[in-house]
């Protein structure tokens, strides 16, 4: 990690007054939550993602699928928001406007006390049967198969699979604020799952200044202003030194 860089980055976002945080499933690392990537290994490494979270995995399998969810949504219950959701969250008051575009289904940014999160991909403690969306407190954990709605249709978590479309009002918020932000931190992301990979790009083209935080190098890193290479919840408590001094 070069320090000379963070305190650049803290020096961009002093001089802003709107700022967009994009983060994908690295920012939760550090929490215990494994990316895609890293999921991996252990009794679910003999399944693609694709057949986990997808529409299709779903109709040839929901039991799996219910049950690689359910895994998912009772590990909540053992993770905490890291040093990177507490900075984030701690950011929003330094803004006039701020918002957190967030790949992740996992509630962290909320847990962490960020106000202004836009889910793009939804959040696995909700559900929806084909006509209506059901709370958590409908949906008990340890269900072995999907419930069935009184609508006759399967209860499935509200997140977006792959091959399905954002929802429309939400994808808005998102590229609203992509394009209207001066400085956008781009957090633990691959860069590599659309249409949420296309935001920074498009701030970038609207002349904000991109700053991202990743151990590793994405497609994102080469139009990057500033590329921080380290683990989110060690670049973020210098980030915040850095900002606070400045
Ligand atoms: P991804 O798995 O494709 O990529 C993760 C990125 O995080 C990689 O670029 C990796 O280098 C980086 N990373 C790893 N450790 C990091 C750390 N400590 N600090 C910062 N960055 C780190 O994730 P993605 O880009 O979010 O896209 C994949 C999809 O997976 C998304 O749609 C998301 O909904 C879903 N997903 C979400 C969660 C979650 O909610 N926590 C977890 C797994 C997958």
């Amino acid at each position: 990690m070069n320090e000379i860089d963070i305190e650049k980055a803290a020096a961009l976002m002093r001089s802003a007054s709107n700022m967009a945080v994009l983060t994908g499933a690295g920012v939760s690392k550090e929490s215990g939550i494994p990316t895609f990537r890293d999921a991996q290994t252990g009794l679910w490494a003999k399944y693609d993602p694709q057949q986990l979270a997808s529409p299709e995995g779903f109709k040839n399998n929901p039991e799996l699928v219910w049950q690689w969810y359910d895994m998912r949504r009772q590990n909540l219950a053992n993770v905490q928001p890291n040093a990177a959701h507490i900075a984030i969250s701690a950011l929003e008051s330094e803004f006039s406007e701020f918002a957190v575009l967030t790949q992740n289904v996992d509630g962290l940014h909320q847990r962490a006390g960020s106000k202004h999160v836009v889910e793009l991909h939804g959040n696995i403690t909700t559900f929806y049967c084909f006509d209506r969306l059901h709370p958590a407190s409908e949906i008990p954990t340890g269900l072995k198969q999907p419930p069935v709605c009184h609508c006759g249709s399967l209860i499935r978590p509200a997140v977006v699979w792959f091959g399905e479309a954002l929802d429309r009002s939400v994808w808005r918020s998102a590229s609203q604020t992509a394009i209207g932000c001066e400085v956008m931190l781009v957090v633990g992301t691959s860069a590599l799952v659309q249409p949420a990979a296309s935001l920074p790009f498009d701030a970038k083209q609207k002349g904000a200044k991109i700053i991202e935080i990743n151990p590793e190098q994405t497609p994102l890193t080469r139009r990057a202003d500033l590329f921080i290479q380290a683990p989110a919840a060690i670049a973020f408590p210098l980030l915040m030194q850095y900002f606070r001094q400045s």
